[in-house]
């Protein structure tokens, strides 16, 4: 359902007068004009839909892979922990899956931070 347009209106002076900032960019669910809040957040003050601003195809790319990576490290520590966790006593074969899992952790770390760097770089 779409908002009436006196609603509309109201809802944008509202986001107007708590200094959030209009942004030329327009919401994907209403086509309203998208607000910048006071915390950086990037929002629809109409239908409350939150965006995330990238500026061309490969930064949605650098932004998808980097939620990705967030969601692989997340299940590898959860693995980690687990491990670690389950024995009781740390043997050789116990000692080398959590070897091989802080490698991965590693691995996914440093690749996350290149992503970071480049598109922070292209910015
Ligand atoms: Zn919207």
């Amino acid at each position: 359902m779409n908002p009436s347009e006196d609603e509309r209106s109201r809802k944008m002076a509202e986001a107007l007068l708590k200094g959030w900032k209009m942004l030329p960019e327009v919401c994907p669910v209403c086509g309203t004009p998208l607000f910048e809040t006071s915390g950086g957040e990037v929002i629809c003050a109409v239908c409350g839909t939150k965006v995330i601003l990238v500026g061309s195809e490969e930064e949605v790319g650098i932004e998808e892979q980097r939620l990705m990576l967030e969601r692989v490290m997340g299940a590898l520590m959860r693995q980690l922990e687990r491990e670690t966790l389950s024995s009781s006593e740390l043997d050789d074969e116990l000692l080398s899956r959590i070897n091989s899992l802080l490698n991965a952790i590693e691995k996914a770390t440093s690749i996350y931070r290149n992503l970071v760097r480049l598109g922070k770089r292209r910015r």
